[in-house]
């Protein structure tokens, strides 16, 4: 067994800002669903949608969300996420699948024919990769854990030079099950996410309740996140990211 610990971090909105690929590429998976909010520019993404976006869990999520743009209530989606995100999904006759399918192959078209461009849609968060690489002076390793892609993470990470101990992407299954899987292997000694809820699910599966997990402030974060977080969830600001491992809340 590696002794070295290792800290697994989240990839969007964690290490990456996303925001203008996530508009871009849902928009043109609209436009293969025949379903494009016309009206939006795929190159200009609308308050709405950043709005949303920190209830969105997968990729899927995000092409209804560009569809129904032009006609949802933002305070609608607000209150009842879960309940608008099933019945604009029953109107239209659309399955999570299709969407995930049409998103896939946009960003895949997108990765063939223009590279660089859509590299570009996506910015890391300020003093994030310089931060990640000091690391290793910690003798920590650090691994990525997300709900996007492999081939497309691992494209991005490249593209900033950062190369993680190990990388799991949405083929490896949840993420708790990965970071029980992780544990077998390596002495965990912290999740990174953006999503609360995924962390509140990490602390309550069986084997994992003793991991320590952080909510990075500079995510896509709900309003309500960040108040009244359950023991063993800290909120993590740039400042204390930035300080030694040790320090951290
Ligand atoms: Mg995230």
């Amino acid at each position: 067994m590696n002794h070295r610990p290792l800290l697994v971090f989240d990839f969007d909105g964690v290490i990456v800002d996303g925001m203008a690929e996530y508009w871009w590429s849902a928009w043109q998976a609209c436009r293969r669903l025949d379903a494009a909010p016309e009206d939006l520019s795929p190159d200009e993404v609308p308050d709405a949608f950043r709005l949303l976006r920190p209830w969105v869990h997968h990729g899927w999520e995000m092409v209804l969300l560009a569809a129904e743009l032009p006609v949802l209530d933002p305070q609608v989606w607000l209150q009842s996420y879960g309940e608008a995100q099933a019945s604009a999904l029953h109107r239209r006759g659309w399955q999570p699948e299709q969407l995930q399918a049409a998103l896939d192959a946009s960003r895949d078209g997108a990765v063939r024919q223009n590279r660089s461009a859509w590299l570009a849609l996506h910015r890391p968060f300020p003093g994030l990769v310089e931060r990640l690489r000091q690391f290793e002076a910690e003798g920590v390793d650090w691994a990525v854990l997300t709900t996007k892609t492999q081939v497309f993470t691992a494209e991005l990470l490249n593209s900033l030079g950062l190369h993680p101990w190990r990388l799991d992407g949405r083929e490896a299954g949840a993420k708790p099950q990965v970071l029980l899987q992780l544990q077998k292997q390596r002495t965990l000694c912290g999740f990174v996410e953006d999503r609360r809820a995924t962390l509140e699910a990490v602390r309550s599966t069986p084997g994992l309740e003793r991991l320590p997990c952080f909510l990075v402030s500079w995510g896509y974060l709900r309003p309500q996140d960040q108040s009244n977080l359950p023991p063993g969830i800290a909120l993590l600001h740039p400042d204390r990211f930035r300080a030694p491992l040790a320090q951290w809340p």
